[in-house]
């Protein structure tokens, strides 16, 4: 950045969320009926970004790798498997309810309940006694509501991974290690969402469960921690704002042996946005007693029959959809008392790669052309409408990492200016270059 500028972080979350619905990277889900707590929606931006993460993440963890296989299973599964997984009994978090406003609060975050609106003389809430609330949403399958007919919908997205583990391994042909991973919806009836998508009642998780030797459970926990880490700064999180958080004894999962939280500085605080665990042979060995199969396998030199162990890595899309745009957005002062808003978006992960932006509408044809031949390969924005300036600070919010000024000299010199969003530097690119620019520096970087 230069000299003559300054720049201010995300502190308030109001701001990233005043950007995105301004914007429509992310508004409330039904906004025209008041939305749905909990519930997002992401619009033209915003899907874009998530594409891209999502693309990202099944191009390092799956395509690239000989040693991991991919999987889209149904949201909704056998009922049973809730039951072996533990679901059932065991997923949900301590509530109380205020007897005088009716509302409802998660036992272990009191301190956000803030005062009781109905309570005369008091502005002391009125809590009743903990329960335990299972956070699964329940659904009905068929024509009848009676109890044969309940699922549920997945609260997390590795269960058919466990339960489809042993086709997959069988018609992939691997053996262990290896890998099953799968991008896709959970959903979790969360007592207070908040903090914009960072807890939402319908998410997206992108998850990979590794099967392993109980003998290599180790060294496999070291490399998947390892490779993750790197993903998230590969896709442009400031090493400032990530950092890793092993579990305490007390708070790992009966059957877990292992387990580090990697965590994000979000404006209000460090928060989970992956779990990398060591979740045992739990999970395979609980289908198998419930579904009465062997989900053992058998090494084939050793003759040794094992259940495999499961070393986890689970990310959250919208968690880190989130981090990435509080981690890009600043607020800079340029000279002149000017300011401007800005998404430093890693270029790859901008839901618009770049804007074509003519001079004058009289320039619209040779522009089109150029926007025509560009979007073959990326997603390529056309503004031919208004002042120049601000068409920039519309793309600087909106975080595209390059704008393309088509202008009077154009048709001469077959050249345009390339703007680059975070230096505002321009240079003149040859025309027929374009494309190799942009490739440069959103493919390859
Ligand atoms: P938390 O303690 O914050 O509720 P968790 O430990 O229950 O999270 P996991 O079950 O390990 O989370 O899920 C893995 C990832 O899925 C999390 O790191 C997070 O990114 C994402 N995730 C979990 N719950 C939610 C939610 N309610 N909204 C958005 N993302 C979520």
């Amino acid at each position: 950045m230069a000299a003559d500028r300054s720049e201010q972080p995300l502190e308030r979350m109001e701001d990233l969320v005043s950007l995105c619905v301004r914007r429509g990277y992310i508004f409330p889900s039904s906004e025209i009926y008041g939305g749905i707590n909990g519930f997002w929606d992401y619009g033209p931006l915003g899907v874009e970004l998530k594409n891209n993460l999502k693309s990202r993440w099944w191009q390092r963890v799956v395509r690239e790798r000989d040693d991991v296989e991919g999987l889209d299973s149904s949201i909704i599964s056998h009922p049973r498997t809730w039951e072996a997984s533990g679901h059932v009994d065991h997923f949900s978090d301590p509530m109380v309810d205020c007897r005088a406003c009716k509302r409802r609060f998660r036992a272990d975050q009191l301190e956000d309940a803030g005062p009781c609106p109905s309570r005369e003389g008091s502005a002391e809430h009125d809590f009743t006694e903990p329960r335990h609330f299972n956070l699964m949403l329940k659904t009905w399958i068929g024509a009848s509501e009676d109890a044969a007919a309940v699922a549920y919908l997945r609260a997390e997205t590795c269960q058919p991974i466990f339960t489809g583990f042993k086709r997959i391994r069988e018609v992939a042909r691997q053996k262990i290690p290896f890998g099953i991973a799968q991008i896709g919806k959970a959903f979790r009836n969360e007592i207070n969402p908040r903090n914009f998508t960072f807890r939402s009642r319908e998410f997206e998780q992108a998850e990979l469960e590794y099967f392993c030797h109980p003998s290599e459970r180790e060294k496999w926990f070291a490399h998947w921690l390892d490779e993750r880490v790197r993903f998230h700064r590969e896709i442009g999180i400031a090493e400032r704002s990530l950092r890793t958080r092993p579990h305490e004894p007390d708070e790992l999962a009966h059957y877990a042996k292992q387990a580090v939280d990697i965590e994000f500085r979000f404006p209000f605080g460090w928060q989970e946005i992956e779990g990398v665990h060591d979740r045992g042979d739990w999970d395979l060995s609980r289908h198998g007693e419930y579904a009465g199969k062997d989900l053992g396998v058998t090494d084939p030199e050793t003759k040794e029959h094992f259940v495999p162990v499961v070393v986890e890595t689970s990310v959250g899309i919208d968690r880190t959809c989130l981090a990435l745009l509080c981690d890009a957005y600043a607020v800079e002062s340029l000279e002149g008392g000017e300011t401007r808003t800005v998404l430093r978006l890693h270029p790859a992960l901008a839901p618009v790669s770049a804007a074509i932006l003519p001079l004058s509408k009289k320039l619209a044809e040779p522009a089109r052309a150029l926007h025509r031949e560009l979007q073959r390969r990326w997603n390529v924005f056309y503004d031919d409408a208004g002042n120049i300036g601000r068409r920039y600070r519309r793309q600087d919010e909106a975080g595209t990492p390059f704008c393309i000024t088509y202008d009077f000299d154009s048709p001469q010199d077959d050249r345009v200016t390339v703007r680059e969003r975070d230096s505002m530097t321009q240079e003149r690119v040859a025309l027929d270059a374009v494309s190799s620019y942009l490739r440069e520096r959103v493919e390859d970087a």
